[in-house]
């Protein structure tokens, strides 16, 4: 029996997940050849979509990472912190938010007004997953795995106080 069967109850399967980010990525590479291309991963959550997800975009690119936090628990606490933002000069380049999920919106919201400041060409966001009905800040989804219902999911990167991350597939997290 796995570590996490007795609270984690699966969602979304490792087999789902990959066959989804292998198409995202392909509509990535269509959409943004011609252009110089920076993905910045949003840790810790969006590393493993952000590394499954580069390996099926056909391009040059740049890769950086950038920490941003809100949540303790299985409760986001409305503060968001964001460190470790690159100083990149991203001038005549496309730029790619890899994030992992779309909650109430106010983390890609903040993140999203720094990196514009980098003066890219395009900022355009990737997201694995979206909570469209917790959302309070309208945030754009260039580029989203799946729409999920308002459940605490962990696992693929997700974490419940720093636990789970590993799991290969995404699943809904409850106490019993
Ligand atoms: P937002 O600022 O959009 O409310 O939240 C974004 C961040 O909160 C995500 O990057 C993620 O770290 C965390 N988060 C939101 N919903 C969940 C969830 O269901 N499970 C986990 N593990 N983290 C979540």
């Amino acid at each position: 029996m796995s570590y996490a069967e007795q609270k984690v109850r699966v969602y979304l399967t490792a087999e789902q997940l990959s066959a989804r980010v292998k198409a995202l990525g392909e509509k990535i590479t269509a959409d943004l050849r011609g252009k110089p291309l920076v993905v910045i991963s949003i840790m810790k959550g969006g590393a493993m979509f952000a590394a499954d997800l580069v390996r099926h975009i056909d391009l040059p690119m740049e890769m950086e990472y950038l920490y941003a936090r809100s949540y303790s628990g299985s409760k986001s606490t409305g503060i968001v912190e964001v460190e470790r933002i690159p100083r990149l000069d991203l001038k005549g380049k496309n730029l790619l938010l890899i994030e992992d999920i779309i909650d109430t919106g106010l983390t890609m919201d903040t993140i999203k007004v720094e990196m514009t400041k980098l003066g890219a060409e395009r900022v355009l966001l990737s997201s694995m997953l979206s909570k469209p009905a917790r959302r309070v800040v309208e945030i754009s989804i260039d580029y989203l795995g799946f729409e999920i219902p308002d459940e605490f999911v962990v696992g693929y990167g997700l974490d419940y106080n720093e636990d789970y991350r590993n799991l290969p597939y995404i699943g809904i997290y409850s106490e019993t």
